[in-house]
């Protein structure tokens, strides 16, 4: 994947964790989403003889700001049940928040005219996990990707051969493919399908839920490869949802690690990788495949995601914390500055004084860039 590595931009950052390349063309603000828990007629009856009122609500996300800046790959990483995926289909306006505001191109999606509205779904699109079952196995290729952008008005019912054609080079397939079904196609060329009919709409930011995750490892470098060659091409945006920094390491420009409907820790990948500060983002990085002869070549995270309908008082995240302390029991630290460009969400991280911003505890920063965790 060396390749892919290359194509990554550098892209500056502020203090506040933004890179610093004008306003973001997305913004996130205490963004919230629950899900009532499915329950049948025996658990109803169960539940009220016990004395129980309704299940508790799933809370997939609890508030998250964030800001998505214009021609940026940003990574959003955790295990499954993390919410990122409910993030992701929240910012593409597939399903709606239950609170909190989104911002696209600074509006405020909710006041949006109609048109401003429709603009904004097609500016953000979103590229789905399984290829196959996001491709409708009764339409031709030719249809997949061309009906949207005819019902759209993006182009006329006699350029749309042409169109899908062009698209279809664009992302590396045969143009003569357009008259095919999806079964017709390995898993690698559906996905750039997926790909194509996402950019007929023209967006501004492609968000991709776990885009390479079925795919494997060879074809995901391509498929990655392709995704960096498009942001140039196209003068794209992307929301990379993964659970695996491994994949990451080599696209984004920052990457936010969620952990129980909550931000974690957010810096740029070079930070992340070289630097990272909070104990659950060591705990994803120890967990990455390793080539050391001799030695154990990953380490699990130990324990389970805790359910979302039942999150730990305090950090979310100490009944598998190793650095867990006795306030982390009650009191939930929140995301905040501790560098340049570098948010962290731990009790770690403390005010040093006179600065203005909380920074990290050096001793403990210090110990981990050295890698003595
Ligand atoms: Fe671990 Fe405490 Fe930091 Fe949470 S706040 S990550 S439990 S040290």
């Amino acid at each position: 994947m060396s390749d892919v590595l290359e194509k990554r931009s550098t892209m500056p950052v502020d203090r506040r964790g933004h890179c610093a390349s004008g306003p973001p063309i997305l913004r996130v603000e205490g963004l919230k989403r629950d899900y009532a828990q499915p329950s049948d007629l025996i658990d109803r009856i169960g539940r009220r003889l016990q004395g129980k009122g309704k299940p508790p609500l799933v809370r997939a996300v609890m508030g998250v700001d964030l800001d998505v800046f214009h021609g940026e790959v940003l990574a959003v990483v955790g295990e499954s049940g993390c919410g990122k995926t409910t993030l992701g289909r929240m910012l593409a306006g597939i399903i709606p928040p239950t609170a909190g505001r989104i911002e696209y191109q600074g509006q405020d999606i909710a006041a949006m005219s109609a048109q401003d509205r429709r603009r904004y779904e097609l500016g953000v699109q979103m590229i789905f996990q399984d290829p196959f079952s996001s491709l409708n196995p009764r339409m031709r290729v030719r249809d997949i990707i061309g009906e949207a952008p005819v019902v759209h008005g993006i182009v006329g019912r006699r350029e749309v051969d042409d169109y899908v054609s062009e698209l279809l080079t664009k992302v590396g397939l045969d143009p003569d493919y357009r008259e095919r079904y999806p079964h017709q196609f390995s898993g690698g060329q559906r996905q750039r399908i997926g790909v194509a009919r996402a950019l007929a709409l023209k967006p501004k930011v492609i968000v991709c839920d776990e885009a390479v995750a079925a795919l494997d490892v060879s074809i995901q470098a391509q498929v990655l490869n392709l995704f960096m060659d498009l942001r140039r091409d196209f003068d794209l945006t992307y929301v990379f949802i993964s659970h695996n920094l491994g994949v990451v390491s080599h696209i984004a420009d920052r990457v936010a690690i969620m952990y129980l409907g909550r931000i974690v820790e957010l810096a740029s990948a070079e930070q992340v990788f070289s630097q990272a500060a909070h104990p659950y983002t060591h705990a994803l990085l120890k967990e990455l495949p390793r080539l050391s002869p001799g030695k154990r070549r990953f380490d699990p995270i130990v324990g389970e995601l805790p359910s979302p309908a039942n999150p730990p008082a305090g950090c979310a995240f100490h009944p598998r914390c190793p650095k867990v302390m006795e306030r982390c029991h009650d009191d939930r630290p929140l995301l905040q500055g501790i560098g340049p460009g570098h948010q962290s969400a731990c009790h770690l991280n403390e005010v040093m004084p006179g600065m203005e911003m909380p920074v990290a505890t050096p001793r403990y920063l210090k110990r981990t860039v050295e890698g003595r965790e």
